[in-house]
């Protein structure tokens, strides 16, 4: 197997460097590595039209519609300096969900209206799936569009609705057919406009007390027809293509990396139970090396899957094996964290963790912001799918049983 880097991926590698270099400010990237929530949308578009410009907004899109046409070790190149230097991760809802499965399936007029306000970043999305009783069981799904004229009027909720309160635009999985023989034959896949009148946004205040998450409510909102994506009663099919891309993008290999380094660079610091640095104590190095042994496992798949995209293959069902295990080594790590930074973990606040905050935290420095990045977390083995649900995708779908 070749690990080297080519001539040619070096003088990449060292391109990417000057852009981060030149483009990343030390202010936003110092957020980033307090808590990533706390990047304002202005800041977000900012960056991320630093990344238009350049044309690396959306490396995983065919190069037709605006993508990078990088390679897998370019990719990995590029995905490991972002990470190195706490860039803002992309607003996934556009680049990664539903601009793929507009250029896959969408129309001509709909390519033309998203895609390039997708990739400028002039809209941001949020994801309407999951309902009040249906998020393992998504099929079950409620909420009712009902066509009257060349419009649909929609009526129900959606729940867990991360950033719709930033969000210009939702795409929502809708019932439109009641009487079809399988749930998953009744459901259309609409692109609606968040100003339309009958759209509310409530807030949802997460366990780290943050708000990311709303629940949102349609009261007949009319959405023409010609927004549905594809056919009336096939958005199952588009919204399964969407989940994939979803699971593939939460392995987290290079995110995880960068917390094996600060939890090296803790370990030197703090004392471990012999009364000797904690980076000496063989009961961490062990767990330690567990984790970095399942992160390098981890890495290859990553690659291998990109590999067989690269080829056109898409992705597939394997999506689900780099979810389980990218979040439960990221929860692993979380821990980790905070196990070494001992009661310093414990005094918490989320407004530490603000770049502009009047707050003198009572602990260390390497300790703010790791609780709040813990209590976050727990909910990464649950969102994009349970890791239950993964776990019985890859039994059926991977390994046939
Ligand atoms: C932080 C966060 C952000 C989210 N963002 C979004 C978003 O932007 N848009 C969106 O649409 N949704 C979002 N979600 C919702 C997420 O997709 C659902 O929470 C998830 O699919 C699980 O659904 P549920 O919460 O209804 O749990 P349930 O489906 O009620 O599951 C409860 C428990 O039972 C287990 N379980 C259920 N069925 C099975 C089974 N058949 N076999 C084995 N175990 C099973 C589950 O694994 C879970 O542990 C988000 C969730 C979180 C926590």
């Amino acid at each position: 197997m070749q690990l080297e880097f080519t001539a040619g991926e070096r003088a990449f590698a060292k391109e990417v460097e000057a852009f981060f270099e030149a483009n990343l400010e030390p202010r936003l990237s110092e957020q980033v590595r307090r808590n990533p929530s706390y990047v304002s949308k202005e800041d977000m578009r900012r960056w991320q039209k630093a990344l238009y410009d350049r044309g690396w907004i959306a490396p995983n899109w065919p190069e037709e519609h605006g993508g990078t046409g990088w390679t897998p070790t370019q990719k990995f190149i590029f995905e490991e300096a972002y990470q190195r230097h706490y860039a803002p991760r992309l607003s996934p809802f556009g680049i990664m969900m539903v601009g793929p499965v507009i250029y896959t399936f969408g129309s001509e007029a709909q390519k033309a209206e998203h895609l390039p306000a997708i990739l400028k970043s002039d809209v941001f999305w949020c994801q309407g799936y999951s309902e009040p009783g249906s998020g393992s069981d998504l099929a079950s799904l409620r909420t009712r569009a009902v066509q009257d004229g060349d419009e649909y009027v929609v009526n129900g909720s959606k729940i867990w609705t991360s950033g719709a309160h930033h969000a210009d635009w939702i795409f929502a999985l809708v019932r439109t057919d009641t009487e079809a023989a399988k749930q998953q034959q009744g459901i259309s896949f609409l692109l609606i406009d968040m100003t339309t009148p009958g759209i509310e946004v409530r807030p949802i205040i997460s366990m780290d007390g943050g708000h990311y998450l709303n629940q949102v409510f349609f009261t007949d909102v009319r959405v023409p027809v010609s927004n549905r994506v594809g056919e009336e009663n096939r958005g199952w099919t588009y919204a399964k293509f969407l989940l994939g891309n979803e699971r593939a993008g939460v392995a987290g290999v290079s995110k995880s990396r960068m917390k094996v380094e600060r939890l090296k660079e803790i370990a030197s610091v703090e004392t471990g139970t012999n009364g000797g640095a904690l980076a000496d104590d063989p009961e961490f190095r062990a767990r330690l090396g567990e984790v970095e042994a399942r992160l390098g496992a981890l890495e290859i798949v990553n690659l291998r899957t990109l590999a067989a995209e690269e080829k056109g293959g898409g992705v597939g069902p394997e999506a689900s094996i780099l979810k389980i295990c990218g979040t439960e080594i990221e929860q692993a790590l979380n821990e980790l964290l905070i196990e070494a930074v001992g009661v310093d973990a414990i005094p918490y606040s989320l407004e530490w963790t603000r770049l502009d905050t009047n707050e003198e935290p009572p602990v260390a420095d390497r300790a703010v912001g790791l609780m709040s990045e813990h209590l976050l977390k727990r909910a990464a083995t649950i969102y994009g799918g349970s890791n239950e649900i993964q776990r019985n995708i890859v039994a059926k779908h991977v390994l046939g049983l």
